[in-house]
């Protein structure tokens, strides 16, 4: 990797593109980029450090810099939000589950009459998904292709699955697959098969896909710059295109001219940089919010839990192909290998449990966001989870013992729901016009045309799966929409 200096940065006269973060969104987009211009000169301009993965694992830690010294909570809000601050962003941490969304998740205002539709449908993001599936080199069954139209043979078999999940997919509902992830399930040069220690967020294997571990072509081709702790503040913009990225390290303030601007700082730290450049747009760092994560336990009569071959084995996808309802938010079950709850204590029963996490779509409130009152850090504002989501946590709930019904169900346990499961969503969306969103259908800010924001802050709505495969899958079809 080529690491400058902050007076390097500054002073080449033009870069054709500065990218402002260096996590998923930063670098698919990058990758696709180097693609198409392999000549250009690229910035990246990263706020953290280079933490490499024998210092995350010696440290058991994936940053220096604790999300929570990075944003204040406004009054009456105390809601976490996780992400790494660091090169290779939220690669570091994530867990590695790579579900597609489903074909409905793209029209959510028009189902429920809540939020907003997407500027763009399932098809149009089928050949990025992919070719990102190949890239990742997810494991899974194309089975589910039965509920994700378009899904190819997956470059690595699926993980082992449970007896409970066997079980399931031969007597279920026919909604019931093995979980998509960026884990290998056979090894492929120094990275190892994923052994299933559940401890994803610092994988000693290299099981799971990180920017260290398979984006090394990316990060270290000669046409990348990489400067470091180098956090920007606000972005000049003069005739309707930013022409310069203001930044500070140690202290110091320095700036860089460019072309083309890339921001990738996550949907916390993108639009205060918007706000704080005053850059227009409807709803600038408003909409701000995640799905939700819920513990449950299901106990077991007779039946062993944690034979997988992975942390979370499958997926069930009954709920949202049922369909939506303005009633209640739709949610998936995601079956877990992971000791997250403990054995039961019972002598003989202690693996008759099985641990489900719910991940239950909201809808993003204009009151939840960032807002700038002046000082160097965003303040984040969150209400509550919605009526919406609460009544969807309790429908899926409800309905564990008709689903999963052929496994021996002795009782339904929950266990609460967690503060934070760093899907951030929302505070620059997607949309038509400036009246309704802050970036286009290719991912232009509406109001400054050489400005492309990447990540899951353009995200309208957070369906029910998880995020990432589908963010990266837009970094890449934003290249090519801009490109060609
Ligand atoms: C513990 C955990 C587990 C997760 N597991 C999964 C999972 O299994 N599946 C899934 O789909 N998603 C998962 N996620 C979510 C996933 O990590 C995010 O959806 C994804 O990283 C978002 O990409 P992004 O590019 O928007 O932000 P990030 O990947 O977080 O990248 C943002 C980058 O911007 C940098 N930055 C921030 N502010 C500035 C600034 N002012 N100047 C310069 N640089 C800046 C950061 O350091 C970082 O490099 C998980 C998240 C967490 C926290
Ligand atoms: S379960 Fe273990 S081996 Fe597999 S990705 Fe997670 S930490 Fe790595």
């Amino acid at each position: 990797m080529k690491f400058v200096t902050p007076e390097q940065a500054s002073a080449e006269t033009v870069w054709d593109v500065v990218i402002i973060g260096s996590g998923f969104g930063s670098l698919f987009f990058l990758k696709r980029y180097l693609q198409k211009r392999p000549n250009d000169r690229i910035l990246i301009l990263e706020r953290g450090r280079y933490n490499s993965s024998e210092w995350q694992l010696e440290n058991r830690a994936n940053s220096d810099i604790p999300p929570e010294q990075t944003y204040e909570h406004g009054e009456g809000s105390g809601k976490p939000w996780d992400f790494t601050i660091g090169l290779g962003g939220s690669t570091n941490c994530w867990w590695g589950l790579t579900p597609r969304m489903h074909p409905s998740d793209f029209k959510v205002g028009t189902q429920t009459g809540l939020g907003s539709d997407w500027p763009i449908d399932y098809d149009d993001l089928v050949p990025y998904w992919q070719e990102l599936e190949r890239i990742m080199l997810i494991a899974g069954s194309s089975e589910i292709g039965r509920v994700y139209p378009g899904t190819e043979e997956y470059p690595q078999p699926a993980h082992q699955l449970t007896s409970a999940d066997e079980i399931m997919v031969q007597k279920g509902n026919g909604n019931h697959f093995p979980m998509p992830t960026a884990k290998l399930s056979r090894s492929v040069g120094a990275r190892g098969r994923c052994c299933s220690s559940a401890k994803c967020n610092l994988c000693p294997v290299g099981a799971k896909f990180t920017a260290f571990n398979a984006m090394d072509e990316t990060l270290s081709h000669p046409s990348v710059s990489i400067g470091i702790g180098c956090e920007v503040t606000h972005l000049d913009v003069e005739g309707g295109n930013v022409s310069a990225v203001h930044f500070k390290n140690a202290g110091r303030e320095y700036s860089a001219d460019c072309d083309l601007c890339v921001l990738g700082a996550n949907a916390i730290h993108s639009p205060f940089i918007f706000q704080r450049s005053g850059i227009a747009g409807h709803g600038v760092g408003r909409y701000l919010g995640e799905k939700m994560l819920a513990d449950v336990e299901v106990l077991l009569g007779g039946l062993d839990h944690f034979d997988g071959g992975t942390d979370s084995t499958a997926i069930n996808l009954s709920i949202v192909e049922e369909g939506r309802s303005a009633e209640f938010a739709n949610s998936i079950y995601l079956v877990k290998n992971n000791l997250m709850h403990g054995f039961r204590l019972e002598p003989g029963r202690w693996r008759q449990t099985l641990p489900i996490t719910l991940y239950v779509e909201d809808v993003f409130d204009y009151e939840n966001g960032v807002f700038d009152d002046g000082s160097d850090k965003p303040v984040v504002r969150f209400k509550d989870w919605s009526d919406y989501a609460m009544a969807g946590l309790d429908h899926a709930i409800s309905r564990i013992p008709e689903i999963f019904s052929p496994l021996p169900i002795e009782g339904v346990r929950f266990l609460g729901i967690k503060p934070t499961l760093g899907h951030i969503q929302g505070s620059l969306r997607m949309g038509s016009s400036i009246e309704d969103s802050v970036v286009d259908a290719g991912m232009i800010s509406h109001a400054v045309r050489n400005l492309c924001v990447v990540g899951t802050s353009i995200f309208p709505t957070p369906a029910s799966a998880n995020p990432t495969l589908s963010a990266a899958a837009l970094s890449y079809r934003a290249v090519d929409q801009m490109l060609g």
